[in-house]
């Protein structure tokens, strides 16, 4: 049956590095895939549209769609408008509109960019860790929660939560990622000290029995921050809560050194997700065919295996991007001396080109 395809270039760079993962899934489609693509608005460009980060009619057509493809929102121009208003907010809603539990942000790194990251080569080269991060509950979302005075002071509280139901969700996508991978799994806690972090620990316990081929670890957050630097490649699939996922996810996310190269996804119980570059919509390049579209790009090979099941073509799509960077073709955030230098639309049908190899 066909598949749906949402787009969503949203603002900045958004339209420029959708529209070179769009060449590609162009390409495959040409190729036989059957999907169909439709397009709408998020963010500012919601805003602009329709008076709303999120419209009515994005929602309708995300809903309806079987995979999600975003660019970025934001923008100096939107950020005087009301909270609710704010391109930030649009996408805040349709994850949790779409129950998108589930965030994978893998970090990796191609060979041919070690010298980017901020850690020596040999520490990094060949990095291929999967991070996968609960997105809708814990301390972000735990009721109760506030500002208020008491004994003659301000005190702000906010509360963990978990219940066993979101823990086992998220911990079985994990386990389902390492069967794929390396088989290995460190599930990340705070069980020494926090309650909320025993119960993650027990549910996880008990979910690896249905999982005995995969190597399972716990480890405290504290020390998981500590070797994500020391020595990131003892990793294969990390699980974690909400509030340790965001701060360690962005820290792996730099071990590979470019933010232009990272994609991620969210997925909900049936596999439906959506799929996104991890950077912003860098309004400092937008318009000038200078961004790096090979996150977005990537996001299309993770939509292929996380939603489509579909390895034959993502391991194809990512192999066309490892090609175009062994080629030495680079866009300028990624270049290297000796390289070549291309704009975001030249990197988009290098990858087009490698695919027909
Ligand atoms: P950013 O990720 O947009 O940019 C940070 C830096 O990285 C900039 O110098 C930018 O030029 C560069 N950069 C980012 N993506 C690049 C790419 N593909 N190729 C080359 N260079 C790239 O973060 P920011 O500047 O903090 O935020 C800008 C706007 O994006 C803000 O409005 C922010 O709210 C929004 N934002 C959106 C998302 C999202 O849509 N998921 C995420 C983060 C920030």
């Amino acid at each position: 049956m066909t598949k749906k395809i949402a787009v969503l270039p949203g603002d900045g760079i958004g339209p420029e590095i959708v529209a070179q993962a769009v060449k590609v899934l162009d390409a495959l489609k040409a190729d036989g895939l059957d999907i169909e693509l439709e397009e709408g608005t998020i963010g500012g460009a919601g805003y602009d549209a329709a008076g709303d980060p999120l419209p009515e009619a994005t929602l309708k057509l995300a809903r309806e769609a079987d995979a999600i493809l975003l660019g970025a929102v934001g923008g100096p121009e939107y950020d005087k408008l009301d909270r609710p208003l704010r391109p930030e907010r649009g996408l805040l809603r349709i994850r949790k509109e779409l129950n998108l539990f589930a965030n994978l942000r893998p970090a990796l790194l191609y060979p041919e960019l070690a010298e980017a990251s901020s850690l020596k080569p040999e520490v990094v080269s060949g990095l291929d860790i999967m991070i996968v991060r609960e997105l809708t509950g814990d301390v972000y979302f735990g009721q109760p929660r506030g500002i208020e005075e008491r004994n003659g002071e301000r005190v702000g509280f906010n509360t963990m939560l978990y219940s066993e139901s979101e823990v086992r969700r998220v911990a079985r996508v994990a386990f389902d990622i390492a069967m794929k991978r390396d088989k290995r799994l460190c599930s990340v806690e705070k069980a020494n000290v926090l309650e909320c972090s025993e119960l993650w620990r027990e549910v996880v316990l008990e979910v690896a029995r249905d999982y005995p081929e995969v190597e399972l670890s716990h480890m405290y957050v504290d020390n998981a921050a500590m070797q994500l630097v020391k020595w990131p490649k003892q990793f294969d699939v990390i699980v974690t809560g909400n509030i340790f996922g965001d701060i360690l996810s962005d820290q792996a996310s730099m071990l590979s050194g470019s933010i232009g190269m990272l994609p991620s996804a969210s997925l909900d119980k049936d596999n439906k997700g959506m799929y996104e570059p991890i950077h912003g919509s860098a309004p400092d390049i937008a318009g000038q065919d200078k961004a790096n579209p090979l996150a977005t790009i990537l996001s299309v090979a993770m939509m292929l295996r996380y939603t489509f099941a579909d390895e034959v073509n993502a391991k194809r799509v990512e192999d066309a991007v490892k090609g175009v960077l062994a080629q030495g073709i680079r866009t300028v955030d990624i270049a290297t001396e000796g390289c070549q230098t291309v704009a975001c639309s030249a990197m988009g049908d290098a990858v087009v080109a490698a695919m027909r190899g």
